[in-house]
This record gives C-alpha cells, sequence and structure tokens, in this order.
C-alpha cells in the first residue's frame, strides 16, 4: 500500500484525465456511456487513493458512512421518476455544500484543539503541528461561506422544485436591503476571523452564509429555478475546491475545479436559451420582476380547432415529412415509449420523422434527450434547436407532444411577452400543427400560447401516452 501512497499524485493525475474526458464523453449521447464509465473509474481511483493517503484513517468511520451513502444513493437511484430528477440534483449540491461546510468546521477544531496541546507531545506522538497559516484560513473562509449558501440555497431549489409548502417565493422591497445587510456583515465577520482566528467570527460567518443562501434563492421565480440548479452546480464545484486546497489534496481542487466551471459554462447556456442574464435570474425577483407570470385570463375568449388521434394520424401517414417536438407533458405523461413506436411506424410508411429538442425543453437540462435515448430513439433523428429551426417551414406536419413555452411564438413576435427574445423551435411555421396536451391550460412559464389558435393548428386533447398509442393504432387500423 506504500506504493499507492508514493505515487498518489500519478494516480490523482490519471483521475483528473478521466475527470476531464468524463466531461468530453457527457457532451455527446453518443459518447455519454462512456464518458459515464471515465468517471466512475476516476472516483474510484480518488477515492481509493484518498483513503490510502489518509494519516491514520479511522476505518469503520469512512467505510461505515461509503455503506450508508450508497445505500441511500442507490435507493434513490433505482427509485427516483425522470420527472423528480431536478429536485434531486438540488438536494443532492445541497450535501455537497453542507460537505464542505463540516470540513471547514472540522479542520478549524481540530486545529484548535491540536493547538491547545504540548508541541513536544505531538512530535512525540508522530503528529506534525503548525499554526494555521493565513493562506490556510482563507481557503477555509472561502470553502466554508460558499458551502453554507449552496448548502441552504439548493436545499430551497429543492423545495421549490419538489412544490413543498415551506420553499415560499418572498418579494418585497425590503428584500434587497435585507439581502445586501446579511451579505455585508457576513463578509465582514469572515474578514475578522481571517485576519484574528476568532471563532465567534467564523460561527457567525458561517450562521450568516446560511442564511443568506435562502434569502438569497428565495425571491427567484420558479421559471428561473434550473438555471439556479445549475449555478449551485457550479458553487458545489468551487466550495469542493476551496476544501481540497484546505486538506491539500491535489485530486479534489481539479474534480471541484471541473465542477465548478462547467456548472457555469451550463447557466451560461441555459440563461441564453431562456434569454435572461444571470444577474437578472439571480436579483430579478428581488428587484421586483419575475419570469413566471399567471395568466390573468382577462382576455376574449379564443377559438382553437381540435381533432381525434384518428384524424391526426391518418393526416401524418399521408405526410413526406413530420417533425416531432416533445416536451414536459411527454415526460409527466411517460409517452416516451409510444412516441419512439409512432415514430418507426411512420417510417415503415416512409415518412421522415425527426425530433426537434428545445435546451430548456421539460423541467432540466437534456431532458428530453434522456428520455428519448431511454426509448432507444437513433441519435442521428434527434435534432437540437439550431439544426432544425430552418427546416420548419418545408414540413408537413409537427407534432407537439406535451411543449408549451418552448414552441410560444410571442417569444419571437410580442415585445410585451416576458419571453419576448428567448429562442424558440418556430413549429408555427410549419405546414400543419398537431399538439398533443390535456387542455388548454398555460405552461411552466404561465403564458397563453397563440400557436394553439393558429389557423393551421389542430389539437388534440387527452394524456400524451394514450393519444400517441391511438394515432398509432389508427395508422396500423388505416391499413397503410
Ligand atoms: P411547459 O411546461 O411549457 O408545457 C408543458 C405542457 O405539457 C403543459 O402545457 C401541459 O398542458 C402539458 N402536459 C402536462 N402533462 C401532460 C400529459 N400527461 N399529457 C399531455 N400533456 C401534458 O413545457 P416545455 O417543455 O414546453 O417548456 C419547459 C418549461 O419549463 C420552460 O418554461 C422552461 O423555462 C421551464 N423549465 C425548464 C427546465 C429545463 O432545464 N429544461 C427546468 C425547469 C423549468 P396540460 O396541462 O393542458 O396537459
Amino acid at each position: 500500500m506504500d506504493f499507492i501512497r508514493d505515487y498518489a499524485d500519478w494516480f490523482y493525475l490519471i483521475g483528473a484525465v478521466l475527470f476531464i474526458l468524463t466531461l468530453r464523453g457527457l457532451s455527446g449521447p453518443k459518447t455519454a456511456i462512456a464518458g459515464n464509465r471515465y468517471g466512475m473509474i476516476a472516483m474510484a481511483i480518488a477515492v481509493l487513493t484518498t483513503f490510502f493517503v489518509a494519516e491514520n484513517p479511522v476505518v469503520w468511520m469512512i467505510v461505515g458512512a461509503m455503506v450508508l451513502g450508497a445505500i441511500v444513493g442507490i435507493a434513490r437511484a433505482r427509485t427516483v421518476p425522470m420527472t423528480q430528477m431536478p429536485e434531486t440534483v438540488a438536494l443532492m449540491h445541497s450535501l455537497v455544500g453542507l460537505a464542505a461546510v463540516l470540513i471547514a468546521v472540522a479542520a478549524i477544531i481540530h486545529n484548535n484543539e491540536l493547538a491547545k496541546l504540548d508541541v513536544g507531545l505531538l512530535q512525540a506522538n508522530g503528529v506534525n503541528f503548525h499554526e494555521m497559516s493565513k493562506v490556510h484560513l482563507f481557503e477555509l473562509f472561502v470553502g466554508c461561506f460558499v458551502g453554507a449558501i449552496t448548502f441552504t440555497a439548493s436545499v430551497f431549489a429543492y423545495g421549490k422544485l419538489a412544490a413543498k409548502k415551506w420553499a415560499k417565493t418572498i418579494s418585497g422591497t425590503w428584500v434587497k436591503p435585507v439581502q445586501a445587510l446579511i451579505f455585508i456583515t457576513m463578509f465582514a465577520a469572515g474578514i475578522h476571523f481571517f485576519l484574528t482566528g476568532n471563532m465567534t467570527s467564523f460561527w457567525a460567518m458561517t450562521g450568516l452564509a446560511l442564511v443568506f443562501g435562502w434569502v438569497w434563492i428565495a425571491p427567484v421565480g420558479g421559471g428561473d429555478m434550473p438555471v439556479v440548479v445549475s449555478l449551485l452546480n457550479s458553487f458545489s464545484g468551487w466550495a469542493a475546491a476551496g476544501i481540497g486546497f484546505t486538506l491539500e489534496n491535489n485530486m479534489l481542487i481539479v474534480a471541484g475545479s471541473l465542477v465548478g466551471s462547467s456548472g457555469a459554462i451550463l447557466s451560461y447556456i441555459m440563461c441564453k436559451a431562456m434569454n435572461r442574464s444571470i444577474i437578472n435570474v439571480l436579483f430579478g425577483g428581488a428587484m421586483g420582476g419575475t419570469a413566471v407570470v399567471v395568466d390573468t385570463g382577462d382576455k376574449a375568449p379564443r377559438n382553437h380547432r381540435s381533432g381525434s388521434a384518428d384524424d391526426a394520424g391518418f393526416l401524418m401517414s399521408n405526410a413526406d415529412s413530420v417533425v416531432i417536438v416533445p416536451g414536459y407533458g411527454m415526460a409527466q405523461g411517460r409517452a416516451q415509449n409510444a412516441v419512439k413506436e409512432l415514430a418507426n411506424l411512420l417510417k415503415e410508411q416512409g415518412v421522415t420523422v425527426r425530433f426537434a429538442i428545445h435546451p430548456v425543453a421539460g423541467r432540466m437540462p437534456g431532458h428530453m434527450n434522456v428520455l428519448l435515448a431511454e426509448a432507444d430513439v437513433p441519435y442521428e433523428d434527434i435534432l437540437e434547436m439550431d439544426e432544425i429551426n430552418s427546416d420548419f417551414p418545408v414540413t408537413d406536419v409537427v407534432l407537439v407532444i406535451g411543449a408549451n413555452d418552448v414552441v410560444n411564438p410571442a417569444a419571437k413576435d410580442d415585445p410585451s411577452s416576458p419571453i419576448y427574445g428567448m429562442p424558440i423551435l418556430e413549429a408555427h411555421k410549419a405546414r400543419t400543427i398537431m399538439v398533443i396536451k390535456r387542455s388548454m391550460a398555460t405552461g411552466y412559464a404561465g403564458l397563453d400560447n397563440d400557436l394553439f389558435y393558429n389557423d393551421k393548428t389542430m389539437m388534440i386533447f387527452g394524456d400524451a401516452k394514450k393519444v400517441v398509442e391511438d394515432m398509432t393504432k389508427a395508422i396500423n387500423g388505416n391499413g397503410h
């Protein structure tokens, strides 16, 4: 085992390279499985190496915690429905934040206790003790306060996404000054701790950071929660990197930085897809604006056209090209396998069938890609927004399945709309539009959708899975 300890940095380097390959692999559906495998190997190398590098580890405690964690993690991974993934991710980030806080607290208490002991006694017992340097205190300060903010902010994000009663959005003119006051006091306490090592300041900083995480995220509207979750992912990475410096663990520094920077890039991409700036997402709520608008319904009633699954099946089987636009409703209705069957059947009839994916369709980044991959839809049939948008005008039928905001034309042509400027899938340009949903209800952003009232649109009401199955039956029954 001395071998592992002697070459620990080399093992960590291999782990770091594998983590980079993981990110590379996860950037495309075809390479995602390989990416996941690299990640698993890298994590195994990181954990094992750290185990052997640690001085006098209390083995039963470490193994006990790992076994407990594995039991909870495996049970959760097996049972969590796809629709609950975003809140599960938020909950996991909260644990990274909490771990960073606990490690910082443990490192400080440990150090303070050692400082009380006789240096000669410590050396006789083989313990090297040095006064904590300023650099060390600074790392702890950063790791602890970023971790504490990440913890409570992620718990709130979890509550909000899981629609828990206690996760109440707060608003009002008092919010911003209170946020600023807490932040400044927290920062002042942190600086005092950094300069003097005073423990009261440390506890004050940690406590205020926990409160700040909550009041910072609580005003953010529900529609912006995905960006917040992605940003908290980034934060949890930076907190881990900060703690990596404290523990002098290169692997944690590298892995934390990778998570931190990839989370920041994802937040940027999502902000662009929702046409929001990160500042607007994080402080827009506190300033009185919010992305989520509830339609008051004070407009005159409008007419829409509805049809049956049979009609829709007939039209599609006679089309040359069909583009399927999946949204949150496909996930909610667990319709992906039925959709794949419908697509296969249409292809057998000579229809060109493709899928169009909006970056924020569903409730988490990549939500639709994951579901379609689960249903074994070929990757080459799945196109991103930029790849497919120019094809809509020459598409015979667009079949929108449980999508709403991501095909709302108001984002393009209504400057008064809260989503104006958000890039959308331009389904309204197709020759015929079919929309499967259960009612005329709004989507996540709470906005009415002109697409549903378009002359070219046929609404097919019902649960996504049932309607798609009925379409398949209708096409089969037609004997085409
Ligand atoms: P939307 O939430 O805009 O619309 C989904 C539609 O699906 C609803 O209008 C609903 O209508 C319908 N629906 C729900 N259940 C079913 C069902 N069982 N069968 C048939 N239809 C159903 O979803 P989009 O995917 O279009 O847009 C995503 C929205 O979520 C965006 O506003 C985005 O900003 C936001 N968001 C995105 C995240 C991400 O990272 N992807 C994360 C969090 C939010 P009805 O009730 O009438 O059936």
